[in-house]
């Protein structure tokens, strides 16, 4: 489920989403895919995997919602078991 804030949050503001804990470290401004300017904000967490610290960025509004860090995101290649073996064959 999506946790949306009012308004945006301040830097320095943190939340806990199950067991991980992000705090914003910075506002910031991207283009989004219509090439309009929006504002972000930089949320700090750490990885699931492997615990390291990683940064991302969500609409302004928005609580973060990757757990993993860039190494470990990678949406439907999870280390299953099937890819595991697959890669240790190689
Ligand atoms: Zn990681």
């Amino acid at each position: 489920m999506r946790i949306v804030f009012d308004q945006q949050p301040e830097v320095g503001f943190g939340i806990s989403i199950g067991r991980h804990a992000y705090m914003i470290v910075q506002h910031d401004q991207r283009t989004n895919r219509h090439g309009d300017e929006v504002q972000v904000s930089i949320w700090r967490g750490r990885c699931a995997e492997c615990g390291a610290a990683f940064d991302q960025y969500t609409r302004m509004d928005f609580a973060p919602e990757s757990c993993r860090c860039a190494e470990h995101k990678r949406p439907g290649k999870r280390a299953t078991m099937t890819n595991t073996v697959s890669e240790g064959a190689r």
